[in-house]
C-alpha cells in the first residue's frame, strides 16, 4: 500500500499510523484518498497520531459515495432565511448537517436581493459559505466566443476534494448560481459544465461521487388533500399549490418532477411538482410545465415527469 500525506500503514486493518507531526488537514487528505468514510479525524495513540478506520476492509470494497448538490436560486431572491431554513431541514431529516453553499458565479451583482453582492454569504457565515469566482462563466464578462467557459476548469478538483473532506463529518456541498434549470429548451447553463468537470475528475482520481440537483431523489408520488377553494384554483392552471405557513421535510425536499394528486370531495386529478418554494408568506408546491391534461392517468403524468426529468437535468450522475 503507497503512503499518503506522511501515512503509512500501521499492518492493522482498523486503523492508518500517520506522522507525529501530521496535521488534520493531511489526514483529512489521506482518509479521502484512500476514501475511508468511516475515518475519523486522526487522535494520538501510544505511538503517534492514528486515522480511526473501522471496517476499513469492506470499505475499500465499497467506498462512501459523496453526493454533491448543484442548485439555481431562481425566485429564493425575496426568502433566503426560508430557504436556509428549508435546506437544513431537509438535510438533518437526512442525518445531515447543514450544508456549505459554494458560489460560481463570476459576478455577484444581481438584482436578486438575497444573492446580491455580499448579501448571502453574510446571511449564512463564512463557514457555510465559500465564493468560487474559479467556476465562473468567463462569458459574463467578455460576452465573446463560446456562451460556456469556465474561468478555471482545473479549480473543479478543489470543489471535489472540499466535498469529500466535509463528507467526513457529514456535510454536504450546493453549488449555485442564478439559473433555474440545469439544462432547458437545449440551452445549458454553466453549472452543467461544472457537473462534467466534476464526474471527469472524479472518475481520473477514483473517487466515487453522485451529483444531482438540489434536492436529489426519485420522483414520487404524493397524495394531498385540498380544500376545496385551492382544488379548484390549482384545476383552473394555478401554478402554485398552496401548503400553509409550515411544511414539512418530506414537502421541502420533495424531488423534482414529483407526481402530486389533489383530493376534495371525492374527486381528484395529478399535477407534475417540484420541491416547495416560498411565496406569499406561505409554503407551496410549484407545478410544472408540460403536465399532461389534469384528466389523464396518473401513468401518463409519471412518463411525462420523467421525461421532463431527463430534458432539465434532473437525473443524478454517478461516477
Ligand atoms: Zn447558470
Amino acid at each position: 500500500m503507497p503512503s499518503h500525506a506522511g501515512a503509512h500503514w500501521a499492518g492493522s486493518f482498523d486503523r492508518v499510523h500517520v506522522n507525529k507531526n501530521a496535521d488534520a488537514t493531511k489526514m483529512v487528505t489521506l482518509a479521502h484518498v484512500c476514501d475511508l468514510s468511516v475515518a475519523k479525524p486522526g487522535f494520538v495513540g501510544h505511538d503517534g497520531p492514528f486515522l480511526n478506520a473501522h471496517n476499513l476492509g469492506q470499505q475499500l470494497v465499497e467506498p462512501m459515495k459523496t453526493t454533491i448538490f448543484s442548485w439555481g436560486y431562481y425566485g429564493w431572491g425575496n426568502h433566503t432565511p426560508e430557504l436556509i431554513e428549508a435546506v437544513d431541514a431537509v438535510e438533518k431529516s437526512r442525518g445531515f448537517k447543514p450544508p456549505i453553499f459554494v458560489d460560481i458565479r463570476i459576478r455577484r451583482s444581481v438584482r436578486a436581493a438575497g444573492f446580491n453582492g455580499p448579501s448571502f454569504e453574510k446571511l449564512l457565515g463564512t463557514k457555510r459559505h465559500v465564493w468560487m469566482k474559479s467556476l465562473g462563466n468567463n462569458f459574463i464578462e467578455t460576452r465573446e466566443g463560446p456562451p460556456i467557459q469556465i474561468a478555471d476548469p482545473k479549480s473543479a478538483k478543489d470543489l471535489l476534494r472540499f466535498a469529500k473532506t466535509h463528507a467526513l463529518e457529514k456535510r454536504r456541498l450546493i453549488y449555485f448560481c442564478s439559473c433555474q434549470w440545469l439544462r432547458c429548451e437545449g440551452k445549458e447553463c454553466h453549472r452543467a459544465e461544472v457537473t462534467r468537470l466534476l464526474f471527469k475528475f472524479a472518475k481520473e482520481e477514483g473517487s466515487s461521487v453522485e451529483l444531482v440537483e438540489w434536492p436529489g431523489g426519485q420522483s414520487k408520488r404524493v397524495p394531498l388533500k385540498a380544500a376545496p377553494e385551492i382544488f379548484r384554483a390549482v384545476r383552473n392552471g394555478g401554478k402554485t399549490i398552496p401548503l400553509g405557513k409550515n411544511a414539512d421535510a418530506k414537502m421541502l425536499g420533495l424531488p423534482w418532477c414529483s407526481v402530486a394528486t389533489l383530493h376534495s370531495n371525492g374527486e381528484s386529478f395529478h399535477r407534475i411538482v417540484g420541491p416547495a418554494v416560498r411565496s406569499k408568506g406561505q409554503w407551496c408546491l410549484p407545478v410544472l410545465d408540460g403536465c399532461p391534461e389534469p384528466i389523464a392517468e396518473i401513468a401518463e403524468f409519471d412518463k411525462q415527469a420523467e421525461m421532463l426529468r431527463r430534458d432539465l437535468g434532473l437525473e443524478p450522475i454517478e461516477a
